[in-house]
């Protein structure tokens, strides 16, 4: 008997570990508008030391052990046909393949600023893109990095420990930043800015050029709709959240009225037990929290009992955001739990343990190179 065959649409942080978990028990067919995985991961550290970044979170699908058996299809998903059950697929050289699928897995992300775009690229745009953005901030003596989430507070951050010369500075718009992370949270990385000379600027909401988020870092003065006066700067980072979901390929109907996937429990699409959403683009709690509480295992084992007419798991949300803010560090990594208490793997720990055995091993089931 042939085996089901599953689409995963995206193969970002989520829908590679969905792909790697069906890998074995399924036809999968992966679509992805890169060439890899490009994480949308630690945007401080791509920043600061994109070389080190590029190790870590930008990998060629090819050293994925269990991708081996997967076919990873290069282009931008146009349309799904939910009557016919398939996908269309956009490819590099301007024509169109048709991918059918006995269960389809949403998981194409969301557009955030200038370091998460849908784009299809080859290696060498990812690789100039990053190279541009570092050595942008690598000339500019003053940087100032717009927006109180993990993204903004582990630029200031990372920027300020690899640059110490430079004058970082970090504005946000309420009195602290990380709102939807547990207090303790600010508490810790508060005294990290200070104690790394980040210059902190509570109570500063920019003024958006064009009422919109730029696509790429900007040159100053910021203008704020606060009140203060205007701030000079070499180099501006937005990183304002206002996240936007990649689903103008999707039929408006599955979507909520931000434009997210709606899904039930189980992580299927009401009326549609087929398809199944999981990451950033599904809307299946307020913090969308689903790719880093990996659901990816629970949806690849819900599309094999659907597959198989099997009971099927259902999601269930922290609170508070969790996990680490500024990413690894010359001292280890910091990784906060919901309640915001830290606890940290030591830096020895990060390259000998976390990284080869619980990470390549555990996590992707094997990296080579
Ligand atoms: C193991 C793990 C650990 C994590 N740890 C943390 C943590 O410590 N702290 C934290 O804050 N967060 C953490 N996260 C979460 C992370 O910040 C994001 O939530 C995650 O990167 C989102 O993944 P995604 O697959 O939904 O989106 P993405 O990684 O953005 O993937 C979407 C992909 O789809 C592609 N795409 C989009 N549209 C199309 C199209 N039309 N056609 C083809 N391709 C398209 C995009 O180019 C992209 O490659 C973690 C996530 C994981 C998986």
């Amino acid at each position: 008997m042939s085996r089901p065959r599953v689409v995963v649409a995206g193969l970002g942080d989520s829908g590679l570990l969905t792909a790697v978990d069906l890998a074995r028990h399924a036809e999968v067919v992966g679509v992805s508008s890169k060439p890899g995985l490009v994480s949308g991961q630690e945007l401080g550290l791509r920043l600061a030391r994109p070389d080190d970044w590029a190790r870590d979170y930008w990998t060629p699908f090819d050293r994925y052990r269990r991708l081996d058996g997967v076919r990873t299809l290069h282009g931008t998903l146009t349309a799904l046909d939910l009557e016919a059950s398939r996908v269309a697929v956009a490819l590099p050289d301007g024509s169109t393949a048709t991918e059918p699928y006995d269960a389809l897995v949403v998981a194409t992300g969301v557009t955030n600023g200038f370091w998460r775009r849908p784009h299809l690229q080859t290696d060498a745009e990812v690789a100039a893109d990053l190279r541009a953005a570092h050595e942008r901030l690598a000339r500019s003596a003053t940087i100032a990095v717009v927006g109180g989430g993990a993204a903004a507070v582990g630029s200031a951050l990372n920027l300020a420990v690899r640059w110490p010369d430079k004058r970082v500075r970090l504005c946000f718009p309420r009195e602290r930043a990380l709102p939807q992370h547990h207090p303790r949270v600010w508490g810790h990385l508060r005294r990290r800015l200070l104690d790394a000379g980040v210059d902190l600027r509570p109570g500063h909401r920019a003024l958006l050029p064009d009422d919109a988020v730029p696509d790429r870092i900007t040159d100053g003065p910021l203008e704020w709709t606060t009140g203060q006066p205007p701030l000079p700067a070499d180099a501006v980072v937005w990183a304002v959240g206002r996240v936007r979901p990649n689903t103008g390929w999707l039929p408006p109907a599955l979507l909520d009225e931000d434009g997210f996937v709606r899904v039930l429990p189980t992580l299927q699409l009401p009326g549609h037990p087929d398809v199944f959403a999981v990451g950033d683009v599904a809307a299946t709690d307020p913090l969308r929290s689903s790719a880093r509480n990996r659901a990816d295992r629970l949806v690849a084992a819900n599309v094999r009992a659907h597959l198989a007419g099997r009971a099927l798991g259902t999601f269930r949300p922290p609170r508070s955001r969790w996990g680490s803010v500024v990413g690894p560090q010359p001292d280890g990594l910091q990784v906060f739990a919901p309640s915001g208490h830290p606890f940290r793997f030591p830096a020895w720990s990060v390259s000998r343990v976390l990284r080869p055995w619980i990470v390549r091993r555990g996590i992707y089931g094997g990296v080579r190179g």
